[in-house]
């Protein structure tokens, strides 16, 4: 078994065995770059040693003796040595960049012997002691686990005794007395002596490098970021050069472009006599890139070269390390450099226009989930320090406001011109007029589809959600965070991206639709066959929609718009209603309202499909809660308004229900309640005779929501069908090209799609829904309580309310798709869950074959470049699986 490879020997397709770094040392060796030689132990040499108890294996050892020769000869060094001593760095390189999350150890091969050797071979004592002392501190700190406050205590007081600001004043006698203090600590602390014997240092090293991928800071890292726990890092062992012998050394970090705009310029910084970490620890303020140029034109014109030619070579940004070592330059590492979303957009557009890349292969460098970054307002990160808790991301974008505590003081307060952040315990439809009035929502309990989250998402507002660290106390009118208390009224920031909640006014920066995003939209649009709808419910989101690029509306969920505080209280009379006379008398009202909404959609979406859903929550949340009326009746004084409260709170008791969810609401209110639903498609149709009358194209398609056997369907679609004919009247039915579908939901309706199908114009399969019936996780509830631990834990791979599960929920999806399409070819099917804004889940769509997917209009130009990566990753699978097929 091969555990050990040399640089010479790698190329960078071997990421998965070498680690990123390892397999670009090895394929810029191979390019002729200025490399120090080295060689890499292996991912499974990582994966052994822990299945070993943390053991190197004899095996292993041999190899790496034997490699560490083969570096000996081509240096013409010797590891121990104190003529010719023989230095080396041990890093980690895991195959999935996790930068500074792992251990390094420069140095290796220094002791009191070498040390010497070095002081006389570069006849300077101060450089050699100053690269002992750092080994012993970065050996105590990695290898022996030594807190490295102890080593800082004892170097500042090295200082104040030399009366010394800067390491780079200690004279070499100054680091021989801290070697020994160093020494002494070291056996202090860990009751042993630091090696002397240099293999084992090598030995001790790899092994600790190995180690730390089981570090804590490494496991939140790969679980933030999905990289898998079995991985395993593999460690390279590279010949040290210095960067700190003298003036005509030095060391620093250069990106080929500039990681935040994106300008194709060199963009990094650099310090003289300095080894690599003095430019991360921030001990010495670099000096910028461009001030190479004039101090050593020679290595900045090579500097160039090497950028120009790495980043061809990856036909991307580089971030690249170098040291210069007596005047000459040496690479150390390249990697793609991290960069900004909208630097990221910048640079891949560049590098097609370039001729660098292809449009298809710019469109998989885009990290779809950045784009959220750049259409929405952000926080400036300096700023946002004071943070006081964090819950769950749930709607992106930044915003700062003055907390307030129920949605009426929000509404009053914007009233006045104040910016206010609703702060709930959790939100419900009554609280909308203070959503819609807030800047951002934040509550401390629900999850990533609570009413909150998805009521902000649709709304473009940031919200955090869950944040159960919050104890909103509406008694005493402040929040409560561990020790620390905000009263209402004071200033807090959120960030939607994060979760982060912060105390203050954080300064914010505004969104914007870029040229850069505009042209990947358009390249995106020429490969994807996924179309991309928006879910919107007014006609100003609609019109946002379709400044970013949807095809029509997939969802518009009409109880939204039920919930301005006149219409609501049109609403509740409806719902109070006694008879059939005074329920139509409401609804009258209620009809002109809903038929002023819908043609101002059709008109922002002219010729495009609007997808309008049926009233689907249970009645009982446009009313206010038991407790609030209970408080109302106590304070209330006159008679009338007694009774009123009284009768109120009976209907609310009526209409209660111990699973609310799998109540009365969707299709099941319309079958119990027709006139409602009659009266919002006679409000559809109104809409539609009045655009048509303006010589507007519409395309309306009504929606019957939570059907899960056929009749249900079948009984609605039929009031559909009649009340268009009475509305519109026969002829002008026909030239009103209308759809009727429904939402598929419920398990059985996916079960019994063909039989639905009959009935059926399209399918748009409510994720929300069907995640939480297919689980049988109440989706307001779960995130709060059980799921995070199970994510933890790893009893599922990712939150299915974000992420759609496809192995059950997708089952019923292909399934429902395939049959319902069996009985009516021209069946149209797409998702308008949450899941239609979510990368994996759009793929998902893509692969599965179905139409379309429909998102919050914020979201739409990431749906659009998920459809089109999907496409692109989709085709070249295929084209490998007829090769291979053709192969065989
Ligand atoms: C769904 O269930 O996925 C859906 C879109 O409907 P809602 O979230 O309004 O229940
Ligand atoms: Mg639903």
């Amino acid at each position: 078994m091969r555990w050990v490879y040399a640089f010479t020997e790698g190329n960078a397709q071997m990421r998965a065995l070498l680690g990123g770094k390892g397999a670009n040392l090895a394929e810029m060796t191979r390019a002729g770059l200025p490399v120090p030689p080295g060689f890499t132990i292996t991912t499974e040499a990582c994966r052994a040693f822990f299945q070993a108890g943390r053991r190197i294996s004899d095996e292993v050892r041999q190899q790496i003796a034997a490699a560490l020769k083969q570096l000996e000869r081509d240096k013409e060094q010797v590891f121990g040595s104190a003529q010719q001593p023989l230095l080396v760095s041990v890093r980690s390189g895991s195959v999935t960049s996790m930068p500074g999350m792992m251990d390094t150890i420069l140095n290796i091969g220094l002791n009191d012997d070498t040390v010497e050797g070095l002081a006389a071979l570069t006849n300077n004592p101060r450089f050699a002691y100053d690269c002992y002392r750092r080994l012993i501190q970065m050996f105590g700190n990695v290898v022996m686990g030594i807190e490295p406050i102890h080593f800082e205590r004892l170097l500042q007081r090295l200082k104040q005794q030399l009366g010394v600001q800067e390491d780079r004043e200690v004279p070499a006698d100054g680091w021989k007395r801290l070697i020994v203090d160093y020494k002494e600590c070291i056996q202090a602390k860990a009751g042993r002596d630091f090696p002397q014997q240099v293999h084992e240092q090598l030995l001790l090293a790899v092994e600790a490098v190995f180690a730390s991928w089981h570090n804590p800071r490494a496991e939140v890292y790969r679980r933030l970021n999905g990289i898998p726990d079995d991985q395993g890092t593999a460690v390279n062992v590279q010949s040290m050069v210095f960067g700190n012998r003298g003036d005509d050394c030095g060391t620093g970090v250069v990106f080929t472009r500039n990681p935040s705009t994106g300008e194709n310029r060199l963009f990094g910084e650099y310090l003289i006599n300095a080894q690599g970490e003095d430019v991360v620890s921030g001990a010495r303020t670099p000096l910028a890139i461009a001030a190479l140029r004039d101090q050593w034109p020679d290595i900045y014109r090579q500097l160039e070269q090497v950028c120009r030619q790495l980043e061809a070579h990856y036909k991307d940004m580089q971030d690249i390390e170098f040291t210069v070592e007596n005047g000459k330059l040496y690479v150390l590492q390249t990697r793609s450099g991290k960069r900004n979303a909208q630097a990221a957009l910048t640079i891949a557009v560049d590098l097609v226009r370039e001729g660098t890349l292809d449009k298809q292969e710019a469109l998989l460098r885009i990290e779809a989930l950045h784009l959220d970054q750049l259409l929405h307002t952000r926080l400036d990160e300096d700023a946002a320090t004071d943070v006081l808790a964090v819950g769950l991301p749930a709607s992106p974008g930044a915003a700062a406001g003055i907390a307030a505590l129920d949605a009426d003081t929000a509404a009053a307060w914007s009233k006045e011109g104040k910016r206010v952040i609703l702060v709930r315990p959790e939100t419900t439809p009554e609280d909308i007029h203070g959503v819609l009035e807030s800047e951002g929502v934040l509550t401390s309990r629900g999850g990533m589809t609570s009413h909150a989250a998805v009521v902000a998402r649709g709304m473009g507002k940031p919200c955090v959600c869950g944040c159960e660290e919050l104890h909103i106390d509406l008694e005493q009118r402040c929040i409560a965070v561990g020790n620390r208390t905000i009263a209402e009224g004071e200033w807090i920031t959120l960030d939607g991206a994060s979760g982060r909640v912060i105390a203050g006014e954080v300064p914010l920066k505004e969104a914007a639709m870029t040229d850069e995003l505009r042209q990947m939209l358009q390249w995106a649009d020429e490969v994807r066959t996924l179309q991309v709808f928006a879910n919107a419910d007014n006609p100003e989101d609609a019109q946002i929609a379709r400044r970013f690029g949807a095809q029509g509306i997939g969802l518009c969920r009409t109880e939204h718009m039920f919930f301005a505080p006149e219409r609501l209280a049109v609403m509740q009379r409806m719902i109070m209603a006694d008879t059939p006379g005074e329920r139509a008398e409401a609804l009258k009202r209620l009809l002109p309202m809903q038929q002023a909404d819908f043609a101002g959609m059709f008109a922002a979406m002219e010729g495009l499909p609007v997808a309008i859903r049926l009233l689907d929550p249970p009645l009982h949340e446009f009313l206010p809660k038991v407790g609030e009326l209970q408080q109302k009746l106590q304070q209330a004084i006159g008679d009338t308004d007694k009774e009123a409260l009284r009768r109120m709170i009976r209907k609310v008791h009526e209409l209660h229900e111990a699973n609310p969810m799998l109540g009365q609401r969707g299709c099941r209110l319309g079958i119990v309640f027709p006139e409602i639903y009659e009266m919002q498609i006679e409000a559809i149709f109104c809409a539609a005779s009045d655009c048509m009358d303006k010589g507007i194209r519409v395309l309306p398609e009504i929606m019957i929501p939570l059907v899960g056997h056929v009749s249900e369907l079948k009984a609605l679609r039929e009031l559909v069908d009649q009340t268009a004919e009475r509305v519109l009247g026969a002829e002008r039915k026909r030239a009103c090209p209308y759809k009727v579908g429904t939402m598929i939901e419920v398990p059985r309706a996916a079960l019994t799609a063909g039989q639905i199908a009959e009935y059926a114009d399209f399918f748009s399969f409510g994720t929300n829904d069907l995640t939480q019936l297919t689980f049988g996780y109440s989706r307001d509830d779960a995130e709060g309580k059980f799921l995070t631990r199970y994510i933890d834990g790893k009893l599922l791979p990712h939150n299915p309310f974000q992420v759609l599960d496809t192995e059950g929920v997708g089952q019923l999806i292909e399934l429902a798709a395939s049959s319902g399409r069996s009985v009516r070819p021209s069946l149209k099917t797409g998702v308008c869950g949450e899941h239609g804004g979510d990368k994996e889940s759009i793929a998902f769509c893509h692969r599965a074959g179905l139409d379309y997917v429909s998102c919050s209009p914020y979201r739409i130009p990431m749906a659009i470049i998920a459809a089109a990566q999907a496409a692109i990753q989709h085709q070249a699978e295929r084209l490998v699986t007829a090769a291979h097929k053709d192969a065989s």
